[in-house]
């Protein structure tokens, strides 16, 4: 049997002669099936001491990732002594969250690996396919903004761009989700109990980082006063490098993720004072820092904890970025902007400007003036959300206790800016003053962060079309004002390995055959299936590998939620964070309208379908968790309807993740994306599904609207208001009971929920997400935008049930969503943003 890397290492020879071509296309990594049988069996042996008779599935798994780790880890030490020789720019990307998931197959298929480990563990007599199954996912966030981190590691690898991310290496990543009685209950996510081969750990780099304390003045030897922050306890940031590979496996950069550890020192003071057990205990609390991973999406509360891991990280992060540039250019901090370009994945690091400000200052005894534009020069920032229950801001008082020092930094930060930059385009103008404060006066006062990432970056992007200019328009009007070449969008993307080569093999193989092999980092070479879509027996083989990625589902279904479904009904899927914006419970009134109308007209034809959710609610977020146990109770019913059979079926997977992503997407049929017109930024979940041959059923919202751009207005379904027309319905005074006496279904639905048909015996126990579409005034307009939907998905079952014309629509889909590639997102930072060249390492 041929490996495919030596079927691809013949097509790339006879493709080297086309004119278009970009890059050779070789893998720089030796796959030899009998070499990585003898490593296999080498580390089961001196890596875990297990003989092949008592060795698990587990251990086999590991045994293969270290395998491939020493294979990545020659590429890995390369790339580094190519970056540090060149002394080359590098950015560095600081973020809180990176949704990695599973790495084994991933970097397989990138370190082009994948046939040869496959046919290794064949003739070892083992699986592929369970032994992938065995990895748990790396899940150290939330939703997408953590997922489009670990998108972008990917890319910035994949185009040799010299980069690192930094991060926070959560012993407990987003809780593992269970469903108990229909309600969702969190279990902790102990991700790292068999051990993370992947990891790297690198003490030698160890950083130590002061917190509270206070700030007193000393003087110097030529009788100046100076700030000197004191008293403080130390933290320990150990280091954690997970290698990034690039596909081709040419670049391999890191992720360098920090542990907290207290620190020595802090305890031995204690310890001879004879405080052994508040040493322990003090102990105890330094390594709390870095413990758990927060688990709110969109939501922030303020929590000192939370500003500690912020600062903790970015101190590290800092620190260790300083380090690397002192080893080329000692002094010299004017080089520093040549060399380090930092982007701030949303506010969370946004502490990162003042620590920057007072090492500079304070440290290095640099001018403010000077230390300001160095800082400017270096700092670009992401914004990721307009939701106001999102935008970050920490009281006073609490940055008082945490970081005394910084907030005198914040503070002078704000002074120039106000007295100097805002004086000078308004002059004597206190409100545009007091609109534009990092300070936000109030009880107690609170530091806007977006506020103090916008004044102390060069660049601010969103990160989709839409999103960008509702950014200018609103939450920075007076910013764009002031600084109006400061903004820029950056619409998102999403891996096409991670999301289509790796997740769905079929689909990937059939696009090799037509399109040739270079598509996974040249994605707009999908246009040449646009030919192909209306082609009989492609689209037979397409929508049979479509078919058989639904089989492979409604095993995990059947396994995971005792329901069996039928592969032949329309997949209709909504996977993301569960929260109101998104609106999973618009969703629910829809199964709930065609659950009335197959029990109103039984003999009517419907396109049958299989409503597919997965979500996690944040813990604290009550009314997001009576949704996911309203779909729990309303699917227990339908699903057990004699009276509906296969026309319908619901289910809810536990614990969404990407792992589990990477199964759903490659079976959806239909993909909602129904957010309330101007709540999404962008979604990335959308783009996923696309590239994979789901239609949209959306708003236009986020990057719905560019999606649509490029699938063409006949290949999606959009459907409600628009941004103004949503604007303009609550300027006039949105009332939803307005909505629930014009529509007798909509009215039948919502009473239904109020009845006890889905919980019997207890009649209100689903009455929480009715009550909030009514006399909760429905904050995201789903009465408003029934009627609208329900409409179109009657369109969306009508086009269904022809099935050459759903099968041209979905091919047209994939062949047409290469501008969503994150190497196209990617692209556009180094080049507006950070002017980062490729560094190609070579052999
Ligand atoms: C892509 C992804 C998301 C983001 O989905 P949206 O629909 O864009 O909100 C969230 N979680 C996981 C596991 C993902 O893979």
């Amino acid at each position: 049997m041929p490996s495919s890397s030596k079927a691809i290492k013949k097509t790339a020879k006879k493709a080297a002669t086309a004119p278009a071509r970009k890059k050779a296309f070789n893998f720089n990594i030796d796959a030899d099936v009998e070499g990585l049988k003898t490593s296999i069996q080498n580390h089961l042996t001196y890596s875990m001491a297990r003989d092949t008779s008592t060795a698990t599935t587990r251990d086999w798994w590991l045994a293969l990732c270290y395998s491939v780790q020493d294979r990545i880890l020659h590429r890995y030490i390369k790339t580094q002594a190519v970056h540090n020789e060149k002394d080359t720019r590098r950015a560095y990307y600081l973020s809180l969250e990176y949704l990695m998931g599973r790495l084994l197959s991933n970097n397989l298929v990138n370190a082009g690996l994948f046939d040869a480990a496959k046919q290794a563990l064949t003739e070892l007599g083992l699986d592929m396919e369970d032994i992938l199954e065995e990895e748990p996912d790396m899940g150290l966030g939330n939703g997408g903004l953590g997922r489009l981190a670990a998108c972008f590691l990917d890319s910035l690898a994949t185009l040799d761009l010299p980069a690192i991310g930094y991060g926070i290496h959560y012993e407990f990543g987003l809780f593992r989700q269970e469903f108990i009685d229909g309600h969702q209950v969190e279990r902790p996510d102990n991700w790292l109990q068999f051990g993370n081969p992947w990891q790297v750990n690198r003490p030698e780099y160890q950083v130590s980082v002061p917190l509270y304390g206070h700030v007193e003045y000393h003087f110097d030897s030529k009788g100046d006063s100076y700030p000197a922050w004191v008293g403080t306890k130390e933290l320990i940031g150990l280091p954690w490098d997970i290698p990034i590979v690039g596909y081709g496996a040419r670049t391999v950069n890191f992720l360098r993720l920090w542990e907290s550890r207290a620190s020595q020192e802090f305890d031995f003071s204690v310890f001879n004072e004879g405080g052994y057990v508040e040493a322990v205990r003090e102990k105890a609390i330094g390594e709390t820092i870095s413990k758990v991973l927060y688990p709110n999406d969109k939501t922030e509360s303020g929590k000192e904890l939370r500003l500690v891991q912020q600062y903790f990280f970015c101190a590290c992060s800092l620190h260790d970025i300083i380090r690397r540039f002192r080893k080329q250019n000692h002094d010299n901090w004017d080089a520093f902007p040549e060399k380090v370009t930092v982007q701030l994945n949303d506010t969370h690091p946004a502490v990162s400007v003042a620590e920057l400000m007072r090492i500079l200052v304070d440290v290095e005894k640099l001018e403010w003036e000077r230390a300001w534009g160095i800082c400017r020069k270096v700092f670009a920032y992401t914004n990721h959300t307009l939701l106001p229950e999102a935008l970050e801001k920490w009281s006073v008082p609490l940055f008082q206790k945490v970081l005394p020092r910084h907030l005198q930094i914040i503070f002078e930060i704000n002074r120039r800016f106000l007295e100097e930059e805002v004086e000078a385009q308004w002059p004597s103008d206190d409100v545009k003053k007091s609109i534009l404060s990092i300070i936000e006066e109030g009880n107690p006062k609170q530091i806007r962060m977006a506020y103090l990432a916008t004044v102390g970056s060069h660049s601010v992007n969103g990160v989709a079309a839409l999103h960008t200019e509702l950014l200018k328009r609103d939450l920075f009007h007076d910013f764009n004002e002031l600084w109006p070449k400061k903004f820029n969008n950056k619409t998102n993307g999403i891996t096409p390995r991670r999301f289509l080569k790796v997740c769905n093999p079929g689909l990937a193989a059939l696009i090799d055959r037509e399109v040739g092999p270079e598509w996974p980092f040249d994605l707009d070479r999908l246009r040449g299936l646009e030919k192909l879509s209306g082609d009989a027996a492609f689209q037979q083989e397409y929508m049979g590998i479509k078919r058989a990625n639904k089989e492979r589902l409604a095993e995990i279904i059947d396994m995971d939620c005792g329901v069996t479904v039928n592969p032949d009904a329309m997949f209709d899927v909504q996977i993301k964070r569960l929260h109101e914006y998104k609106r999973q419970h618009l969703n629910l009134l829809h199964i709930l309208t065609l659950y009335r109308q197959i029990l109103h007209f039984p003999e009517k034809t419907v396109a049958p379908r299989v409503v597919i959710f997965g979500a996690k609610a944040a813990p604290g977020y009550e009314l997001a968790k009576d949704i996911i146990f309203t779909i729990n109770k309303v699917a227990e019913v339908i699903n057990n309807d004699a009276r509906v059979g296969d026309k319908l079926k619901v289910v809810f997977l536990p614990n969404y993740r990407v792992s589990l992503a990477e199964r759903i997407i490659p079976a959806a049929d239909l993909s909602e994306q129904i957010s309330t017109a101007g709540k999404e930024a962008s979604g990335t979940g959308n783009m996923k599904l696309a590239l994979n041959g789901a239609l949209t059923i959306g708003t236009l919202d986020g990057a719905n609207v560019e999606i649509k751009e490029e699938v063409g207005d006949d290949n999606i379904f959009i459907f409600g208001m628009t941004v103004e027309q949503v604007l303009e319905l609550r300027a006039s005074g949105y009332n939803p009971w307005n909505f629930y006496r014009g529509d007798e279904e909509l009215r039948h639905v919502l009473d239904w929920l109020g009845s006890d048909t889905f919980t019997p015996g207890q009649p209100y126990a689903l009455d929480p997400v009715r009550r909030s579409l009514l006399d909760g005034g429905d904050p995201f307009l789903c009465c408003a935008d029934f009627r609208a939907y329900i409409d179109c998905q009657q369109r969306v079952g009508e086009a269904y049930l022809d099935k050459p014309r759903w099968a041209k629509m979905a091919i047209l889909n994939t062949a047409r969503m290469g501008k969503f590639s994150s190497d196209r997102t990617i692209r556009e930072y180094a080049d507006d943003i950070w002017t980062l060249k490729p560094l190609p390492v070579g052999e």
